[in-house]
């Protein structure tokens, strides 16, 4: 071939400015901002210019090219997804779905100006967690709480501002690892706090714990297993149990749960969770735990307890760069407010963990009625997903398409809106739990899009 010669083809490959001057990039104008439509011709220009130096292609700019990438650059980079996959806090698609008063209350909050830190009656400054506090306080029973940007931050607080310099005694059975490489032992370093292990790694005593504590103790930690489970030869002291030590010997008791179950959890196929006023009563005196996991709110991460343990955390130093934010407060308020009024079925993560087989029927028969072809009805498991819950297998029903079924993932993620499901040996599966109804028609249309565009073998490329 004459024209392999990659300097050749660079030659030969338009200018921006030619390419800007063609009749139908021109027209573009007309929809779009010219920065918006430079950039675009900007782009398909550049990938013509990768593809002759990758040695594959001929120097073209079509115009279809800068019209997807035009597509591409005016589509914003978050978008809504479809979740397929029955995890219901799948940390990769944002965790727990607002409920719909949570997001009322962000709206209203961004747009305008708030009360964040004004005491209104006063006229003097007020305190960000002023509208949270009485309701966690009657929500979990504790003196004092405070909320925190996520509950990483809120263990890394509580430890900084209750035991830098000091030591902490920690079972060995609960050094975890969260996920995202958050591991208890780092933390604690990062803090300034000493580790000091104790027990093994499946059999933790409360004489360990008594053993440990030494004139420099500042308390003892519990962590809850939110994402594995032991079985077998195990024991470990309870959280009850930890606390009478920790008053006998003047320690204070702290622990992290994690998922932050407000209310008991009722569901098919869900374990028992210990809820953060079980935890509060049981005589932790600090406790700590996510906003947007089982709670089904913003992420934050909240700190409960008494108040002399919650007051120096509000004035470290550390509290300023971690504090929450006000429309995590605005959304955090409003789901509290649903739960505080016994309306937590509200609560997207609490509707979408407690739903039955038997409940989620219809949705998933509606949904193989409206995608039709080989779609079929079949019986599944989720996941609650996102660090909570281990070994919970709620029943649920997925609908399962036939075909290459890898080939459909993509073009359905890639597809508008994008769908991520679930690949089951030859099919694929989408789990209706974490599907709304209102995302039906939408989801089969996106199904129909991407048979198609699997059926004429049409390449999968995101933006
Ligand atoms: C999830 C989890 C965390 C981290 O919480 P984020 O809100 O994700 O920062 C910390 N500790 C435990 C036990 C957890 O389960």
């Amino acid at each position: 071939m004459p024209d392999a010669d990659p300097s050749a083809l660079l030659r030969k490959l338009p200018s921006v400015d030619e390419v800007l001057g063609r009749e139908a990039v021109r027209a573009l104008l007309e929809g779009h901002p010219r920065p918006a439509v430079v950039r675009a011709v900007r782009a398909a220009v550049d990938a013509a210019r990768k593809r002759i130096l990758r040695g594959e292609a001929s120097p073209e700019v079509p115009d279809e090219a800068v019209a997807a990438a035009l597509a591409c650059g005016a589509a914003p980079g978050l978008v809504r997804v479809i979740n397929g996959t029955g995890v219901v806090l799948h940390t990769n698609l944002g965790r727990a779905p607002l409920a719909a008063e949570a997001c009322e209350a962000v709206a209203r909050i961004a747009a305008g100006y708030a009360n964040l830190e004004l005491d209104l009656g006063r006229g003097e400054r007020g305190s960000r967690h002023a509208p949270l506090e009485p309701l966690l306080a009657e929500l979990t029973g504790a003196e004092a709480a405070l909320a925190v940007n996520n509950n990483a931050a809120a263990v890394w607080l509580v430890l900084a501002a209750l035991a830098e310099g000091k030591s902490c005694v920690v079972s060995r059975g609960e050094l975890v690892e969260i996920g995202g490489g958050f591991r208890i032992p780092d933390v604690m370093r990062q803090s300034g706090a000493r580790l000091v292990e104790v027990g093994t790694t499946n059999r933790t005593r409360l004489s360990d714990y008594a053993d440990a504590i030494g004139s420099d103790t500042a308390l003892l930690v519990k962590v809850h297993r939110s994402n594995f489970r032991q079985v077998g030869f195990t024991e470990e002291v309870s959280t009850a149990e930890l606390a009478r030590l920790g008053r006998e010997r003047g320690v204070a008791v702290y622990e992290d749960l994690g998922s932050g179950c407000l209310v008991p959890l009722r569901g098919e196929g869900l374990v028992p969770e210990p809820t953060v006023r079980e935890t509060v009563a049981a005589g932790a005196d600090v406790v700590t735990f996510s906003g947007d996991k089982l709670l089904g709110g913003p992420q934050a991460g909240l700190v409960v307890g008494r108040k002399a343990l919650v007051e120096p955390l509000r004035k470290h130093p550390l509290h300023r760069a971690v504090r929450v934010d006000k429309l995590a407060v605005a959304a955090l308020e409003a789901t509290l407010r649903l739960y505080r009024d016994g309306r937590e079925a509200e609560v997207p993560a609490v509707r979408l963990l407690a739903a039955s087989r038997a409940q989620l029927r219809p949705r998933a028969e509606r949904l193989r009625e409206l995608v039709g072809g080989d779609a079929e009805v079949v019986e599944v498991t989720s996941q609650p997903g996102g660090g909570s819950l281990p070994g919970a297998e709620p029943p649920s029903l997925a609908v399962a398409l036939g075909g290459d079924a890898a080939a459909l993932a993509a073009a359905l993620r890639t597809g508008e809106p994008p769908v991520v499901a679930r690949v089951h040996g030859e099919r694929l599966h989408l789990d209706v739990r974490t599907i709304f109804d209102d995302e039906l028609p939408a989801l089969a249309a996106a199904v129909d899009a991407a048979r198609r565009r699997v059926a004429a073998k049409g390449r999968t490329e995101a933006c």
